[in-house]
């Protein structure tokens, strides 16, 4: 029974394809306030609608829902607009709510003809206090009985900028009354005298969210218009405006809404991390801390890691809390089948082969992914001198320490077996070399009996004289507390971990030196890394994407 596998929201769009409603005008959208850039919790909303379209054969629309000229930004739009494009989601049309200002406002008109909308000239700190509580019936405006000539009058002297902000508003006449308070004769315009990112000078009157919205719905035909859950209850106003104006010969958009996703140690709401970025927490919207798209992609993340984190989370009727760590294990699980394998070492201490020849040099042949179906290699260069990471060697070590110690044999990957014989230390005792000696015939893929010697460890290694130099950022979680924006008595910003970035200098294999921005790798042993857009052609820099260890309990 295939209707088993659909969520509740493909459950309502079936409904209403069997009850007669033709999927050929089936629509949807996404619907972004170009306010900050996107976040991992738009990413649900964007894989939802997207994914509603390709399943349906229907179009989405990006539509920009701005109405509010002091927060919106073109780098905002323009940052929106690549990153949908990033995860590979194509829009049909790119929208502006603002290029209804027009349409609204005639619309507006036709309300306050019908006795269906007032000019109040109160403050808005008394309609405020008119408004009652939910248990209470509001009071009525005293300018709410207002001749419908005087309101045209007024309402046309608004949009021509006569006057200042905060002196009159626009309210719809529904109900003071009504048990929903947003029903409460809601404010549908404010004056605003200022400039708009998409319509400039032109109007100093804008529509509220609730009045926009529904409307921009139905002027696209959207069939089925979702949003998150904290708008459930605008839903009797969505559709008390569009009764206003529809049309039956129209599609008439029907609003219904999810669960907002959040993610531990993180925070996912676009005024909190502006203010990480203002305080500069952060080095921008983009810095691979941030739970931004930019900032997953600059980290390492691809597009398929983050649809598939969507996807596995599913939609859902309740907030509940997710933890990073599932979207940590989407990024490995893709990285796994996709990044080139490399050597990289990011805690050197280098190894002396005391008889492997000072002058030899040899280009082994390393695999480049053990996942690929017909493996292809690279050459990566082997001598006397290399590097091997520091935690690696113990002078003494138990039985369990597979790595090197003296005394005991370890295989180079792609390379040799060495056994660690002596090792040198500076004055304080800290050791700062060690001497192996090797097997000649031990060379991986060689085919020769010492080759197919069983040893324990394995251990990833870089030439010395060969390597490249490369910064490394590691990161930790921006946030130490899971919930940092659910304290009560505490500020979200007092839960920034101060320990969210090391960055150390690594050596790594030469193959590396002509990686690009945005290439990834798997460093063997050491998790994933992302060549950072700060690269410089002298200098390398690498983000850790995550881990290899896998943490989540599947
Ligand atoms: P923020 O508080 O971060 O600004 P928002 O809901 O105000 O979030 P919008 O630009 O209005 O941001 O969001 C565009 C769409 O993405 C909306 O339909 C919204 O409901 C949805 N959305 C936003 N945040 C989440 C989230 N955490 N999980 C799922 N959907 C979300
Ligand atoms: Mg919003
Ligand atoms: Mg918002």
């Amino acid at each position: 029974d295939i209707t088993k596998s659909l969520n509740f929201l493909e459950h309502i769009i079936e409904e209403d394809i069997n009850g007669g409603f033709s999927s050929q005008k089936l629509r949807f959208r996404f619907p972004p306030e170009p306010n900050g850039y996107l976040h991992i919790g738009h990413a649900s909303s964007i894989c939802l609608n997207f994914g509603l379209g390709i399943k349906y054969g229907a179009p989405v629309n990006l539509r920009f829902d701005d109405t509010n000229p002091a927060k919106e930004e073109q780098e905002y739009v323009d940052a929106i607009k690549k990153d949908i494009t990033w995860l590979g989601f194509k829009w049909d049309q790119e929208c502006y709510a603002s290029d209804y200002f027009q349409q609204l406002y005639d619309w507006a008109i036709q309300l306050i003809k019908n006795g269906k909308a007032y000019v109040d000239s109160q403050t808005s700190d008394d309609i405020a206090l008119q408004k009652g509580t939910p248990t209470q019936a509001g009071k009525e405006s005293p300018y709410r009985e207002r001749p419908v000539e005087e309101n045209l009058d007024l309402f046309e002297k608004m949009k021509n900028g006569e006057f200042k902000e905060g002196e009159h508003v626009l309210r719809a006449k529904i109900d003071m009354a009504s048990s929903n308070m947003l029903m409460r004769d809601p404010i549908m315009y404010r004056i605003l005298h200022k400039h708009h990112h998409n319509t400039g000078n032109d109007w100093c009157i804008y529509p509220m969210y609730d009045w926009a919205h529904g409307e921009s719905d139905y002027i696209e035909q959207v069939s089925h218009s979702l949003c998150t859950l904290e708008f459930l209850p605008h839903r009797e106003l969505y559709d008390w405006f569009l009764d206003q104006i529809y049309d039956e010969s129209k599609v008439r958009p029907k609003q219904r809404e999810f669960a907002r996703r959040n993610l531990s140690h993180t925070v996912v709401s676009k005024r909190k991390l502006l203010k990480l970025v203002q305080e500069d927490v952060v080095s921008g919207w983009d810095d691979p801390r941030m739970p931004t798209i930019s900032g997953l992609r600059r980290r390492g993340y691809t597009p398929a890691s983050i649809k598939n984190f969507a996807d596995t989370i599913g939609i859902a009727k309740r907030e509940n809390l997710i933890d990073v760590s599932l979207l940590e294990f989407c990024a490995r699980e893709d990285l796994n089948k996709t990044a080139p394998r490399v050597m990289a070492v990011l805690d050197p201490l280098k190894v002396v082969i005391t008889n492997y020849p000072e002058n030899k040099e040899e280009w082994l042949d390393a695999e480049n992914n053990p996942e690929e179906e017909v493996m292809t290699y690279r050459k990566v260069p082997f001598s006397r001198e290399i590097y091997i990471e520091k935690e690696d060697f113990k002078e003494e070590a138990n039985r369990k320490f597979f790595r090197l110690k003296i005394g005991s044999e370890v295989r180079l990957k792609n390379a040799y077996i060495i056994k660690a014989e002596s090792c040198v230390k500076d004055a304080e005792g800290n050791i700062t070399e060690v001497h192996c000696t090797y097997d000649e015939d031990s060379k991986s893929g060689s085919g020769t009996e010492a080759s197919m010697r069983k040893v324990k460890g394995t251990l990833h290694w870089v030439s010395v004289k060969h390597a490249g130099e490369a910064e490394v950022r590691i990161y930790d979680r921006l946030f130490s507390e899971a919930e940092p924006d659910r304290h009560e008595d505490k500020d979200f910003m007092e839960f920034v971990n101060p320990d969210s970035l090391k960055v150390v200098t690594g050596f790594i294999e030469p193959s590396l030196n002509n990686a690009n921005p945005g290439d990834r790798f798997q460093f063997q042993r050491l998790g994933y890394f992302c060549v950072d857009k700060n690269s410089l052609s002298n200098k390398i820099v690498f983000n850790k994407t995550v881990g290899l260890r896998d943490t989540w309990a599947k």
